[in-house]
C-alpha cells in the first residue's frame, strides 16, 4: 500500500476472482461459465465490426437495446447495458445505496466488497439452517436490497411471490434482484418491472449467453429508476460497453435456438451430475444455476477441492463458516462432468 491511497480505503479487502489457469490444463469448472462457445454466427460479427475500431463506440448500445427490447418485450427506456454485470452493480451502489445496503450474509462476494469500496454499511443477513433466503427478514429494513435468485453459491431459488412480498415492504428503498443464473431456472422478475417501481433485475450475458469474455451485463427497470443509473453511467464512463461486445451481444440475441439449446444441455447435466453426486453419498443443494452446492459427510470442502485440483479438475472452495465444507461445481460439458464423476468416485471410495 502506498501513502497515497484515500485513507477511506485503507481496509479495503478486494474481491478475488476465481482462478483463471491455462485452460488446457485443467477441466475448468470454477467460475459457473458456460461450457459451450459462442454460436459462429456470433463471433462471425467481429471482422464485420473490427474495422470501425477507430471511432468510439455507440453510448446508447441502440441497436443492442433494440434487439434485446424486442425479445424481452420491454421499452427500450427501460434498460441499460454495462461492461459485465459487476458494472451494473457497482452503478446501482452508487446510484441507489444512502449509508447501508442489505444482503444475504452467504451470496455473491462483490456485495461486500462494493460496499466497503463505496463505503458503505454491509447489513448481512443470514440465510436460514438450510440455507434459504428467509422473506420476513427483508421485510421493512429501509436500505437498498441486494439479492441474487437463484442466489450464488447455494444455487438455491426464492419465489416471486417471496420477492413481491419484499419489494411490497420496502415500497421507499431499491430492492435489487440480481439474475445472472435465471436462465436455468425459468424464474425471473423482468416481468415485474412493469408493476414495481422499486424493482431494478439485473441480468449478464456472461452465463447463459456464453459471453463471460465479453462482458456484458444489463439492468431492467422503470422508465425513471433506469434514468437514474443512466445518469451516474454517464458521469463516470459513456463509453462502457464496446464496440466488439455490442455487436456480440445483439448477434447473440438473434441465435435463440443455440441459445435454447446450450441452456438445456446444461440443465440436463446439472440433473444427470447431481444423480451420480446422490450415488456417491453427497448431500446437494436443489440448484436452479449452471452450478451445483455439494457437500460429503466424510472430506471437507478444502479436501476435496484439493483432491480435485491434483487430479486437474478445477472447482471452487469458499472458507467461510458454516459453507466450510462444500465445494460449487460448474456443470460443464457431459464429456468434462463424466471425468468429474470418476474423479469423484476415486476420491470417496
Ligand atoms: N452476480 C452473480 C451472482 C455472479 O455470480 C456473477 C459472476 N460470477 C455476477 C453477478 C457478475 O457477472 P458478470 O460481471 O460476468 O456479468
Amino acid at each position: 500500500m502506498s501513502k497515497y491511497l484515500a485513507s477511506r480505503l485503507s481496509n479495503l479487502v478486494a474481491y478475488t476472482p476465481g482462478e483463471q489457469p491455462d485452460k488446457d490444463k485443467y477441466i475448468k469448472l470454477n467460475t459457473n461459465e458456460n461450457p459451450y462457445p459462442p454460436a459462429k454466427e456470433v463471433t462471425d460479427v467481429l471482422t464485420e465490426v473490427a474495422p470501425n475500431l477507430h471511432l468510439y463506440c455507440d453510448p446508447a448500445c441502440k441497436a443492442l437495446t433494440e434487439a434485446f427490447c424486442n425479445y424481452y418485450s420491454i421499452n427500450k427506456e427501460e434498460t441499460l447495458f454495462a461492461n459485465g454485470s459487476d458494472e451494473i452493480l457497482a452503478l446501482c451502489y452508487m446510484t441507489f445505496c444512502e449509508q447501508s445496503v442489505a444482503f444475504p450474509s452467504i451470496s455473491y462476494g462483490f456485495y461486500e466488497v462494493y460496499s466497503d469500496l463505496f463505503c458503505l454499511d454491509a447489513y448481512k443477513i443470514p440465510l436460514t439452517a438450510d440455507f434459504r433466503v428467509d422473506k420476513n427478514d427483508y421485510f421493512n429494513l429501509d436500505k437498498t436490497i441486494i439479492i441474487a435468485n437463484p442466489n450464488a453459491p447455494t444455487g438455491l431459488t426464492i419465489s416471486l411471490s417471496d420477492i413481491e412480498d419484499i419489494l411490497n415492504t420496502n415500497k421507499d428503498n431499491v430492492v435489487i434482484i440480481d439474475e445472472a443464473y435465471a436462465d436455468f431456472c425459468d424464474v425471473s422478475c423482468k416481468e415485474l418491472v412493469k408493476a414495481y417501481d422499486n424493482l431494478v433485475v439485473v441480468g449478464t450475458f456472461s452465463k447463459s449467453r456464453n459471453l463471460a469474455g465479453a462482458r456484458l451485463g444489463y439492468a431492467i427497470a422503470c422508465e425513471a429508476l433506469i434514468e437514474d443509473l443512466k445518469r451516474v453511467k454517464n458521469s463516470f464512463n459513456p463509453y462502457n460497453v464496446n464496440m466488439l461486445t455490442q455487436a456480440l451481444g445483439t448477434a447473440s440475441i438473434k441465435q435463440d435456438e443455440y441459445f435454447k439449446n446450450c441452456i438445456s444441455k446444461v440443465i440436463t447435466e446439472r440433473n444427470n451430475f447431481i444423480r451420480q453426486l446422490d450415488k456417491l453419498g453427497f448431500s446437494t443443494l436443489t440448484s436452479g444455476a449452471n452450478f451445483v452446492f455439494t457437500t460429503h459427510c466424510k472430506f471437507s470442502g478444502e479436501e476435496l477441492y484439493n483432491k480435485l485440483r491434483d487430479r486437474k479438475i478445477l472447482v471452487r472452495h469458499f472458507n467461510k463458516e458454516s459453507i466450510n465444507n462444500f465445494v460449487r461445481i460448474t456443470i460443464g460439458t457431459p464429456e468434462q462432468m463424466k471425468q468429474v464423476s470418476k474423479a469423484l468416485e476415486e476420491i470417496i471410495l
